[in-house]
């Protein structure tokens, strides 16, 4: 399990809808199929309420790893399976210095939707569903418009804040500190506008919830005919 301790740290928190395409085979090295939100960093969760019969019980970990520094990380709600071996590289890693520019943004440049395109491991390691909903606030655009009829500058500018939101959230998250969100699960945007929701994803492909303001992310008209979200 040596191995292990080499990953990036933000490499082992793969987004469940990536992870559970990956291709798994039994007789090789653990990964994880994680959702984000359940991971903590040198920390257990502990209790905020008593259970039905009154025990003030700790949720139960599903997986700790232990790191050479001495910090660790703990996984809740997770699904785990065997796997050849991570998907991990480097250039497609938002936070790793060798991530490659251009590759992410000749991806965002496809005439599919940005929040589809977001949520490609290929392109965006380490990049969920927070993240996505939170950049495209950000950015100002609206989840569905085709990567396509963005100018450069709008795609440059929704890349810098995908790496710039991850960071400072990697770095919260090791601070212990909680994340301030603007869209995500909110029924209102931080200027007072109420916020849209629905399920979007390739058609076939994992749906994800997403949350958008129609005045701070107006949808952009392609000409080319509106992907088909499916809604909740
Ligand atoms: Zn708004």
């Amino acid at each position: 399990m040596g191995r292990i301790y080499s990953w990036p740290l933000w490499q082992l928190a793969v987004p469940y809808d990536q992870a559970r395409k990956s291709q798994c085979r039994k007789e090789k090295l653990l990964a994880g199929q994680v959702l984000l939100p359940s991971i903590r960093t040198n920390e257990f969760s502990r209790a905020n309420r008593a259970n039905k019969r009154g025990d003030w019980k700790d949720p139960v970990p599903r997986l700790v790893l232990h790191f050479e520094n001495g910090g660790f990380l703990v996984f809740y709600n997770c699904q785990m399976q065997w796997c050849s071996s991570p998907v991990a590289d480097p250039a497609s890693d938002i936070l790793s210095a060798e991530f490659h520019r251009g590759q992410a943004l000749d991806a965002l440049r496809a005439p599919s939707p940005v929040c589809y395109t977001l949520l490609d491991q290929r392109y965006f390691s380490g990049l969920g569903n927070i993240i996505k909903n939170e950049i495209l606030y950000l950015a100002k655009i609206h989840p569905l418009t085709r990567g396509s009829v963005l100018a450069p500058s709008d795609l440059e500018h929704l890349l810098d804040c995908a790496i710039q939101f991850s960071s400072d959230w990697l770095q919260s998250k090791l601070r212990g500190e909680g994340l301030h969100l603007q869209i995500y699960h909110k029924e209102r945007c931080p200027l007072g506008h109420a916020v849209m929701k629905a399920t979007f994803g390739p058609l076939s492909g994992y749906k994800r919830l997403t949350w958008w303001c129609p005045q701070c992310q107006p949808a952009v008209l392609s000409g080319v005919g509106e992907p088909t979200p499916v809604t909740e």
